[in-house]
């Protein structure tokens, strides 16, 4: 062990004492020396990142942006990997960010250069960014093969060749193909459908290879909180199989972002069924030599298909997020089970026409898979699970969501049970610095945390103005947003509670000001994101950017907050009101305040970057509830009415 860590430890002393001392030279001497400057805010961070990783505790690591906390909790991880023989996971918030972490200019090549460190990391990236040569192969007969030929031919030797392989190189990363469209990426990459326990090219395939290379790593591994998640969801199942877990044993967990792991664990707890899923597969069924029999059954299902959803459609109500709430009738309930008696049977059915060899092997296996997944959902829906479901209609889909089990629960159980560090890092976590609220919302119970406030001069920089209306008083509240984004000149964020809200400023918005106006929705986020960005003067109004968005310089100046963002009326939220004594203050006004914290924390994202930001709310909030949002922002408040 003593060999890879650069200090080293004499018989009377522990690892943590020289680790301490190594730490403190590091931001005290050698960073500064190699023209690193030198943060308060950040040598306390370090030292307090010690006792989560010395007694194994979770902690929420709560420190403003420019902080520099990426260098302190990538030094504990690395040193703790070290130590412990085995690497740290690092779950960043989504894929492309993974990347990031590793690029040239990155914290994690600097920390290489300046403290002479050869780091071992690598990236293990969701299964879907890796090429399926199964699917591949498959494609050789489709009419639109010649998108992929390329592919195929420059696949390595060693993938054709049928002996041992003596030399193999990783590849099949979806970053190899750049030029290729997700259209066509998704023909032939994997997907949850592929059995690879059972795959013959299993050997050579590049997900095996690339999964191999990542179990290797000796100081980081790399992933998103999503794979994270699904590592977590499947292990156990995997190791029954006699299959190993899609991640190996680790020393620690940093989730980045960490307030954002409640989402990637909701994503990996459920269960999704979408209308076209089947109609798309059955219909595609029918194109097959099958018996009357069998095509009388797939009618009869691409109907009570149709029928069903037609149905939650009808019983479902808008709760103001796209979790629409499920009366969950005598009538819905019914046509659910008619549905997945009529699936089971056509299940049945299958069985009879593989054995007559009409459909094409490949495509009944997938017809199988899916059906499983499909009936599974149903039942699921029709028990009394302790779960929630939800309904979504988004861009003409409608999806059934099954979630069976709460996210804390789950979290409790499979995760925090097992003693191992797990950071959460974020600037943005608490309500005035305390973390009652995301800790319950994660299951965590017993946790360290502390609070580190940004370097930034926020007096200087950040002005804030409340303004109260009344109560419904749509028009002047559109009429001070025109009139602030013109004094900005463009260059705003307008944060809206829900999609109503921004419908309801759009038409106006766009007749009366003279900047491009983009809105969230019109076209893919992160398009619009990037043209916000490059066009200086643009306006960018959105319903989910609260968190996340990362916008230095001049294209943001201007943050404007429509309403107070309490949270909706949804399945989700609605559990979680349940589940406690007080709901207002232990769920609505907690969620409230965090999430006014993170869209306040757009506008400063740079040293340089300065700017307003503007809250509109009802004067008919609660004064106690007034006093609490002005003791969370970072200036004190210019306050208005507008009768
Ligand atoms: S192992 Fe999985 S991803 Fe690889 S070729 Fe086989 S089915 Fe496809």
């Amino acid at each position: 062990m003593q060999n890879r860590l650069p200090f080293t430890i004499s018989k009377n002393e522990t690892f943590y004492e020289k680790f301490s001392e190594w730490i403190g030279d590091i931001f005290y001497e050698i960073l500064p020396e190699a023209g690193f400057e030198l943060r308060d805010e950040q040598i306390y961070m370090a030292f307090q990142l010690e006792k989560a990783f010395k007694d194994k505790r979770i902690m929420f690591a709560e420190a403003g942006v420019g902080t520099g906390k990426t260098i302190v909790y990538l030094l504990y991880a690395i040193m703790y990997a070290r130590y412990t023989n085995r690497p740290g996971v690092i779950a960043c918030a989504d894929e492309t960010l993974i990347e990031q972490l590793v690029k040239k200019e990155g914290d994690i090549t600097k920390l290489e250069q300046v403290l002479g460190l050869q780091i071992d990391v690598r990236l293990a990236k969701s299964q879907d960014q890796y090429l399926c040569l199964k699917k591949l192969d498959h494609m050789k007969d489709a009419d639109d093969f010649d998108e992929t030929a390329s592919i195929y031919e420059q696949l390595p030797d060693f993938v054709h060749v049928t002996g041992s392989m003596q030399k193999f190189e990783k590849y099949g990363d979806r970053k190899d193909y750049p030029s290729l469209s997700d259209e066509t990426w998704r023909k032939i990459s994997w997907d949850p459908l592929q059995d690879c326990f059972s795959c013959d090219k299993r050997h050579r395939c590049g997900l095996t290879l690339n999964r191999e290379y990542y179990r290797h790593a000796k100081d980081l591994i790399i992933c998103s909180q999503d794979f994270y998640m699904e590592h977590i969801w499947t292990k156990n199942a995997r190791i029954r199989e006699g299959q190993l877990p899609l991640l190996p044993e680790h020393s620690s967990v940093v989730f980045d972002e960490g307030h954002l792991l409640e989402y990637a664990a909701q994503k990996a707890l459920s269960y999704r069924f979408t209308d076209y899923t089947l109609e798309n597969l059955l219909t595609r069924l029918m194109e097959n030599d099958v018996r009357e029999k069998t095509l009388h059954t797939i009618e009869k299902a691409l109907s009570e298909n149709e029928v069903f959803f037609d149905t939650i459609a009808q019983f479902s109500t808008n709760t103001g997020s796209e979790k629409q709430a499920i009366q969950k009738n005598a009538i819905v309930i019914q046509h659910c089970s008619q549905l997945l008696t009529t699936l089971q049977e056509l299940e049945e059915e299958l069985v009879f026409e593989s054995e007559m060899y009409v459909i094409n092997e490949y495509d009944l296996k997938i017809v199988e898979e899916y059906l499983d997944q499909i009936t599974y959902s149903l039942s699921l829906f029709l028990q009394d699970i302790k779960g929630i479901s939800w309904f979504e209609q988004l861009g003409g889909e409608r999806t059934l969501v099954i979630m069976p089990r709460m996210v804390e629960e789950f979290m409790r159980e499979e995760v925090f049970s097992y003693k191992k560090p797990y950071i959460f890092s974020s600037a943005t976590m608490s309500n005035q610095k305390k973390f009652d609220y995301i800790a319950k919302s994660l299951g965590a119970i017993d946790y360290l945390s502390f609070s580190v406030d940004s370097p930034f001069d926020y007096e200087e920089k950040m002005k804030i103005f409340v303004t109260k209306f009344k109560e419904g008083n749509n028009d002047k509240k559109i009429h001070y947003l025109i009139e602030n984004i013109r004094y900005s000149e463009g260059r705003a964020l307008v944060l809206f509670n829900n999609k109503e809200e921004m419908e309801l400023v759009k038409e106006r918005l766009k007749a009366e000001l003279p900047y491009t106006i983009y809105f969230e929705g019109d076209e893919e986020i992160s398009n619009l994101v990037s043209k916000f960005q490059n066009e200086e003067q643009s306006v960018l109004c959105s319903i989910h950017l609260w968190e996340g968005l990362d916008i230095p310089g001049r294209s943001l100046e201007n943050v404007l907050i429509y309403s107070l963002p309490f949270p909706p009326n949804d399945p989700v939220f609605t559990a979680k009101r349940e589940g406690v004594i007080d709901p207002f203050s232990e769920v609505d006004l907690p969620y409230m305040l965090l999430r006014l914290r993170q869209g306040i924390g757009r506008l400063i994202r740079s040293e340089k970057d300065q700017g307003t930001i503007h809250i509109l709310m009802d004067k008919n909030i609660e004064s106690e509830v007034v006093e609490k949002i002005f003791n969370v922002l970072p200036t004190c408040p210019v306050v208005n009415d507008i009768e």
